[in-house]
């Protein structure tokens, strides 16, 4: 029997749908740089290097004696082959790897497609994987052989619609590792010369830590880059480009980092490290995995980058963390709880604090930006750090109804305190709109109050458990009696004629809606508006609550409290027919009242149909 005979004839595999998808996006070129298919395979090849480095620690034996881990480009007449001699793939894993999309960010990258039609551009930005070699092949075929595997297999497509698979020679095979061949299209030849592929290569790939080789046409075999690590050489010897490149190829996003954080720490525990901080957001920022992509080496060797090196809300953060301590042969358990690591995690994190500290400080500008991308991600630290809540608050930003197009923060804020306030004033909204449409907004606004305006939805959590900022409690505008009183208006509003008119207005509504609030007062938080609700004074915040509500399908807690406005002409109105002894009119008024206050913030009538019907008399009566 011949080798020949024992193989599995070839086999042909549909893609997965959204493989499917993204295919017809890469090969109808939405993408009009075609180039960077070349650093995506590249990446995919150093990947599979530094998978077997590692593997190889615990088992010598599946690297091929003398072998040394390195890249391989050849360039023939209209192919290009890039080869690896890594941890390759057997069968099952070409089919699963090659055949679906598992990566989170390139579906939620898909699925942004779908709804906004062109965002073409973004493809650039994050890299969609092996599949972009179809941007310039019409045939695809990769031989690939799992080390220590004693077969190799075929998978080869045209990129539509399916594969095949089939076992190939192992005297055709590399001896571990794989290698893709791109047949090119007609207007894609020019991936075939050497002095694109080098440009390419030292523009994207310059810092990939593999070695890549290219071999073309005649010419002798030239060493593109020798794969050393950036992040061991010193920063006086890295120019700009050089660190924005190597974010790229740690990364996987092409934007500019905002930020560059990369230094040598000595002491109980050597390690270097080379963070980015990204000007975008990668689209798998709010994926509830929440996991960081920071990549830890040992000595230059890659061990990992499933191991969480920064806290979660620091997942935006890219780059890598090299330890002079640990030991190469760490095992999985070894890596999730490690003094070591712990101890570098902390010290890391805080750096990451105290830079974007600076940043704020310097160049306010380009800190805008960072919180405009990360900042709903970044107060996550507020709910689960508390024991980093004040450095973190040094970097919070806030919208208020005093920043304008710009951000505030808490040292802000408590600068501006007006005279006798002692709280810092907050309204939980879904938007910016909302929230500065509430009415409850109204006795500050006339007193001047900052008040700050959240809303994202991490807001609600943190901001209940947060003591306050430099010894100030936080104060939701719609809980409990509010202490507006004791801070002198600046803008005056009527002041009611007879504060007791009101007083008997209370008493009224009290009886009258006794069943649905719990309580009713007279207020000073109020200016335009003649009503609004309140939680009350030790309860949670109703915005909290609602918000609690809609998450876990409960209904509203607690009463709330209705707080009148005595100054308001609707109020009033109310006082003189109850002096007047004429209430004919008044148990209308009294549940319109409270359908208003519901309306203000944003929910309907308990009872939408009696609310209509009153409201309807109410008008009748004016009109006729
Ligand atoms: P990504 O690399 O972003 O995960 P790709 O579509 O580029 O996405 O690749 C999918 C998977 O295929 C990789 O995660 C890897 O497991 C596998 N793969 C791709 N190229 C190689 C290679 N040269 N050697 C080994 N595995 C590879």
């Amino acid at each position: 029997m011949t080798a020949e005979a024992s193989h599995t004839p070839s086999e042909s595999h549909e893609f997965q749908a959204e493989v499917s998808r993204l295919l017809h996006l890469m090969v109808h070129s939405v993408y009009s740089n075609k180039d960077i298919f070349l650093r995506e395979l590249i990446s995919n090849a150093a990947d599979a290097c530094e998978k077997l480095r590692w593997r190889a620690l615990s088992e010598p034996g599946l690297i091929a004696e003398g072998a040394r881990l390195a890249i391989s480009i050849t360039a023939g007449d209209g192919t290009l082959t890039i080869a690896d001699n890594g941890i390759g793939m057997d069968r099952g894993e070409l089919i699963a790897n090659l055949g679906t999309i598992a990566k989170s960010g390139t579906k939620a990258f898909l699925e942004q497609i779908a709804d906004k039609g062109e965002n073409s551009r973004l493809i650039g930005q994050f890299g969609v994987g092996f599949y972009s070699a179809f941007m310039v092949a019409d045939l695809v075929t990769v031989v690939s052989r799992a080390a220590g595997s004693a077969e190799a297999w075929i998978w080869r497509s045209n990129g539509l619609g399916s594969f095949e698979i089939e076992q190939a020679d192992l005297a055709d095979a590399p001896e571990h590792g794989t290698r893709v061949t791109l047949t090119l299209k007609d207007d894609a030849k020019t991936y075939a010369d050497g002095f694109t592929i080098e440009r390419i290569v030292k523009e994207y790939s310059a810092h990939v830590p593999v070695p890549i080789e290219l071999k073309a046409g005649e010419a002798d075999e030239k060493e593109l880059t020798d794969g050393s690590a950036l992040w061991a050489k010193p920063k006086s010897e890295i120019s700009k480009d050089e660190y924005k490149d190597f974010y790229g190829t740690v990364g996987g996003q092409w934007d500019e980092p905002a930020l560059t954080i990369h230094y040598h720490a000595e002491g109980r525990h050597d390690y270097s490290v080379l963070l980015f901080v990204p000007s975008m957001k990668p689209f798998d920022l709010f994926d509830p995995a929440r996991k960081g992509k920071v990549k830890l080496y040992v000595r230059r060797v890659f061990i990992s980058d499933e191991v969480e090196l920064l806290p979660a809300w620091a997942r935006f953060v890219r780059g890598v963390i090299d330890s002079e301590d640990l030991p190469l042969n760490l095992s999985r358990e070894m890596l999730q709880h490690n003094p070591v690591l712990d101890a570098i995690r902390k010290a890391v994190t805080t750096r990451i604090l105290s830079e974007l500290g600076k940043l704020a400080e310097t160049d306010a500008e380009a800190y805008a930006k960072v919180w405009d991308a990360f900042g709903a991600v970044i107060k996550e630290g507020l709910y689960e750090e508390p024991e980093r809540r004040d450095d973190l608050f040094k970097v919070t930003r806030f919208k208020t109804t005093k920043s304008g197009d710009g951000w505030r923060s808490l040292g802000d804020y408590v600068k501006d305190l007006k005279e006798n306030q002692t709280r810092i004033y907050y309204v939980l909204a879904d938007s910016p709109e909302r929230a500065a449409a509430s009415p409850h907004l109204e006795g500050f606004k006339a007193r001047d109050v900052e008040v700050l305006q959240l809303t994202d939805p991490v807001d609600a959590f943190w901001v209940r458990t947060a003591l306050g900022f430099d010894g100030k409690p936080f104060q939701s505008v719609t809980q409990g009696a509010s202490d507006l009183d004791q801070i002198p208006e600046t803008e005056k509003t009527e002041k009611p004629a007879d504060a007791e008119r009101a007083a008997g207005v209370v008493a009224y509504l009290k009886e009258q809606l006794k069943d649905r609030v719990a309580d009713v007062r007279a207020s000073s938080r109020l200016a335009e508006s003649p009503v609004c609700l309140v939680a009350p004074d030790f309860g949670p915040d109703k915005q909290f609550e609602k918000i609690m509500a809609r998450h876990e399908g409960l209904g509203a807690a607690s009463k709330p409290i209705l707080e009148i406005n005595p100054a308001h002409a609707q109020i009033a109105a109310m006082a003189k027919r109850l002096e007047a002894g004429d209430t004919a009119a008044l148990e209308d008024a009294a549940i319109i009242l409270l359908g208003q206050a519901k309306i203000l913030d944003g929910e309907a009538p308990d009872d939408p149909a009696d609310f209509a019907r009153r409201l309807g008399r109410v008008l009748t009566a004016q009109l006729g």
